[in-house]
């Protein structure tokens, strides 16, 4: 698998495996076996999916050494302090039964975000999480938070498929030498991204699906992919991508399907800000 190199060295397999919405803890355990057995080997959750300790299950079932696997969980808005980090990192690593994290994100831009930054530092140092980055975070204030602390974002997860490019934000996020990491690269499915004609068309010459055809354009632009689903044929499906190139053509037709609008909601709405900060989702 190919990987990308953060700013410390860290390395990260360029396609991830995301647990969102994978909520029974059946479901969720055997699609993180499932998932490690196809070839995945970076795992992404959360502690507002509620599910880190059904991933961990699947994580110590699927028997591969820890050092081959990179795992990635989520500070919540409601831990989003420095007290509220110190505390909840140590219950998410004892839910994932882990010994350290590789990759710690603060999930949302809301709350203290400062506060919790230096804790998330503190833990890089003690060597409890091996990187610390952020999600959902404008460019601007991951500058911000990188001018004024030691250690300077290593990703922002945000979402980022056809419908919602982002291409001049990871071209500005790349600058800061801060890597991209492309949630939600199938827009979960909205305005009938997997029958769209540009994209059914592209991997019709490759004889590759639509999903196939978005995660190749993603990691042709260097950009970490977490791609969910919980069929296992689907799992080996998404990580067969290394076999075909898009050309300058494919990428052209590709960019003309960019609504440049989230497909989901405004990380910058109030209405959407006052009912994510009113949830406590950390069990
Ligand atoms: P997504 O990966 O864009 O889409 C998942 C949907 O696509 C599921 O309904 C899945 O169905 C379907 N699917 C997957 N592969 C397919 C294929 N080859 N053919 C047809 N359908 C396919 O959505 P997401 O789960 O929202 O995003 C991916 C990951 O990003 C999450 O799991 C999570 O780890 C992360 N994420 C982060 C944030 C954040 O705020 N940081 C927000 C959202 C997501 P089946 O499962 O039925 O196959």
């Amino acid at each position: 698998m190919k990987k990308v190199t953060l700013t410390n060295g860290v390395e990260v397999p360029i396609l991830g495996f995301g647990t969102f919405q994978i909520t029974d803890p059946q479901e969720a355990e055997e699609s993180v076996i499932n998932a490690i057995k196809a070839g995945y080997r970076h795992i992404d959750t959360a502690q507002s999916y509620l599910n880190e300790k059904a991933v961990g299950k699947g994580i110590k079932k699927a028997g591969i050494p820890r050092e081959e696997l990179f795992i990635t969980t989520k500070i919540w808005i409601s831990n989003t302090s420095y007290d509220g980090v110190m505390e909840s990192f140590q219950r998410s690593l004892d839910r994932l039964n882990l010994e350290y994290i590789d990759l710690l994100l603060l999930h949302q831009p809301y709350n203290d975000t400062f506060g919790a930054w230096r804790a998330m530092e503190k833990l890089q140092e003690e060597g409890k999480v091996r990187a610390i980055g952020v999600s959902n975070f404008s460019v601007a204030k991951a500058v911000d938070l990188a001018q004024f602390n030691q250690i300077s974002p290593a990703v922002n997860q945000i979402e980022i498929n056809p419908y919602h490019q982002q291409t001049d934000t990871i071209e500005q996020l790349k600058i800061e030498g801060i890597i991209p990491e492309a949630w939600a690269p199938f827009a979960e499915g909205k305005n009938n991204l997997f029958q769209n004609p540009v994209l059914t068309d592209i991997g019709a010459k490759y004889n590759k699906s639509v999903a196939q055809v978005i995660i190749r354009w993603l990691i042709e632009q260097e950009v970490i992919v977490l791609a969910k689903t919980v069929k296992p044929e689907r799992m080996a499906e998404n990580l067969d991508v290394f076999d075909f190139a898009l050309t300058e053509e494919d990428k052209e037709a590709i960019k003309t399907l960019d609504k440049k609008e989230s497909q989901f909601f405004s990380h910058a709405d109030p209405k959407m800000i006052k009912g994510l900060a009113s949830r406590v989702m950390d069990v």
